[in-house]
């Protein structure tokens, strides 16, 4: 492999250097001075020809095609005609285990699937070769190569850790670091040598001495590369948040090459607040000389406020990359997983892209003095099962608990993303609510809120201060069960107080952060079994979900994992038909537990409560 890719080098050299479209002498990136960089992330799938103008006509001026060289092809081909940019998207992941190379340890001892980030072989035999047929690429006259995104998140975990932020306690890491210090290394088995460093009070220097070692081996590597290409950019997701992250930028950025930064703190939402200020200051203390490109998921971001996002976000640094444009090539499906738009239509993302561009070209040309009209409003609340006929029959057939007027205060339940609360009510007696909200990642996100009477005419809606609770009150016109659905960007909400009994609609995937200690739901009359479908939001993002019974009695459990994502739970009634039974979402056995998904599906009835007296039935004579 080593021979092939020297071979490929020499080949390649003869006819690289300058052939690359549009360098501009000595500055590999005086393009992105000139326009920022305005990337569309897609998987190359055909036709290319018709996408890049289409592109083209938006004002991207770049595409990451995560795909094979083979598949990317005809997309560079046509990039090169129809003048593109591109980088070519690869992981740094390996499934170690399989590849007989050296698995990374972590701290706690546990071995996992990826591997070691010192194993010579793996940088050498893996990596390399991989970068370099991509390298070999940028010289071939007819195709256009800029650089490489690379994806440092590593998939292959068996824990959930999914960076080294607790690695490496391998044998060779930790003997390299005990013949570093000039120290016999112990025998000790994997859990024993973090808290035996920590002893040592070498728990400060180990993981920077493996950072140097890391970014020495990276440094070889984007040598190779720009002895191959000069101006070839690499390109770094996700924001580089640890030692080896860190080590990997530095090693792969230079005074006249910077390191791409393909950063995600914008991706989830909050636009241009969550750019750090200080990133520049940042990257240059750490020894990185970076541009920061922001990442923005199509799925956070309404059509309505995406231009404004794209332009205030673009202002506070070198431009950015959106995922994806595959979602607005792509008919919405059944089950969507990543890929579904926040709000709007394909046709209004393409005319916020188009507009944003445009407003970025006028701020280039027109420099400081430039103001845009272009302001960020409020996030739009969807929230789609209510246009489902057959989840509107099953609302429909609700039946309230008793409405007393009481104010009841709730235990603490994040939500997160779009959600629908029902609330039980009587015509002519005031309804109060209050939202609490709770901040995730930096910005400042605010409660979006839109209340829609049962016969689903709209009510009322409004927005919350940023960051703040959000109280809200109506008095209802007719007898029966309001819809109010909520959303607060990236952030959680969850109900604080209420004197109308109110329940979390889970007819469809209802979005906790966190899980929930109980909540509460009616098993109807006659029922024999049912069924709870809990679902991680990845399969390194799982749930676990605990059913009691009426007597308090866990009498099933059940957990999503890494190839399952849904974990159906199917529950025996026994004697306890009619009654309140409760579950509780919770963390499965690896460590991440964050956003997780429950649904009640029919018969049950599809709310979940904050407390027992609060349980909503469902009428079977309908
Ligand atoms: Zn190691």
């Amino acid at each position: 492999m080593r021979a092939l890719a020297l071979a490929l080098m020499m080949v390649v050299t003869t006819i690289a250097p300058c052939s690359a479209q549009g360098h501009d002498g000595d500055n590999p990136i005086s393009w992105i001075e000139k326009e920022k960089v305005r990337a569309a992330y897609h998987y190359a799938n055909p036709p290319a020809a018709e996408r890049v103008a289409l592109l083209k006509r938006a004002g991207m001026n770049s595409m990451i095609l995560k795909a094979s060289v083979e598949k990317a092809l005809p997309w560079l081909r046509e990039a090169k005609k129809q003048g593109m940019r591109c980088f070519l998207a690869l992981n740094f992941n390996v499934n170690a285990e399989e590849e007989g190379l050296r698995q990374a340890v972590l701290a706690d001892g546990r071995v996992e699937r990826y591997a070691c980030p010192l194993d010579d072989r793996f940088w050498r035999d893996h990596l390399t070769p991989a970068i370099m047929e991509r390298v070999a690429l940028s010289g071939d006259p007819d195709l256009q190569v800029d650089g490489l995104w690379i994806d440092f998140e590593l998939y292959s975990t068996v824990t959930g850790q999914r960076y080294y932020n607790n690695a490496c306690y391998c044998d060779h890491c930790f003997g390299e670091f005990c013949k570093h210090k000039g120290i016999q290394t112990p025998k000790l088995g994997y859990a024993e040598r973090a808290p035996w460093l920590k002893e040592q009070g070498y728990a400060e220097e180990y993981q920077p001495y493996l950072g140097e070692r890391m970014e020495a081996l990276a440094t070889e590597l984007r040598e190779k590369i720009h002895a191959v290409n000069p101006n070839f950019l690499l390109g770094f997701y996700p924001t580089p948040h640890n030692w080896s992250l860190m080590a990997v930028a530095r090693g792969f950025s230079t005074e006249r090459v910077p390191i791409l930064l393909w950063a995600t703190d914008t991706y989830g939402g909050g636009g241009p607040a969550r750019v750090p200020d200080d990133w520049r200051q940042e990257y240059a203390d750490q020894g990185i000389n970076a541009r920061y490109l922001a990442g923005m998921l199509l799925r956070s971001y309404s059509a309505k406020n995406l231009a404004a996002n794209i332009y205030q976000t673009t202002d506070k640094c070198d431009g950015y990359w959106l995922f994806t444009t595959y979602t607005l090539w792509t008919p919405p499906r059944e089950k969507p997983g990543d890929y579904y738009l926040a709000a709007g239509e394909p046709e209004d993302y393409w005319d916020a892209i188009t507009l944003a561009n445009s407003e970025i070209d006028k701020r280039l040309q027109q420099g400081e003095g430039y103001e845009t009209d272009l302001t960020i409003g409020p996030e739009p609340v969807v929230y789609r099962p209510l246009t489902q006929p057959d989840k509107r029959k099953q609302l429909h057939a609700l039946v309230a608990p008793e409405i007393t007027g009481e104010v009841v205060e709730y235990p603490k339940v994040k939500l997160r993303g779009s959600n629908m609360m029902v609330v039980a009510c009587r015509a002519g007696q005031p309804v109060e609510i209050a939202l609490g909200f709770q901040q995730v990642g930096k910005g400042a996100d605010a409660i979006s809120w839109e209340l829609i009477a049962p016969n689903r005419m709209h009510v009322l809606s409004g927005h919350g201060e940023q960051q703040h609770e959000t109280a809200i009150s109506f008095t209802p016109q007719q007898d029966g069960i309001y819809f109010l659905l909520v959303t607060a960007g990236g952030s959680c909400y969850y109900p604080l107080r209420s004197n109308a009994p109110l329940g979390l609609y889970a007819g469809a995937r209802l979005h906790t952060m966190h899980g929930a200690a109980r909540l509460y739901f009616k098993v109807p009359d006659g029922l024999g079994e049912f069924t709870i479908l809990g679902e991680g939001s990845s399969g390194h993002e799982p749930i676990r979900v605990d059913v009691y019974n009426p007597d308090g009695e866990m009498v099933a459990t059940g957990q999503s994992n890494q190839e399952e994502t849904e974990a159906l739970i199917t529950v025996p009634v026994g004697e306890h038909a009619g009654e309140t039974w409760s579950l509780a979402i919770t963390k499965a056995d690896v460590e991440i537990f964050e956003d997780t998904y429950i649904t009640l599906p029919p018969p049950l009835p599809p709310v979940l409560s904050l407390v027992p007296e609060q349980v909503f039935d469902v009428r079977t004579d309908l």
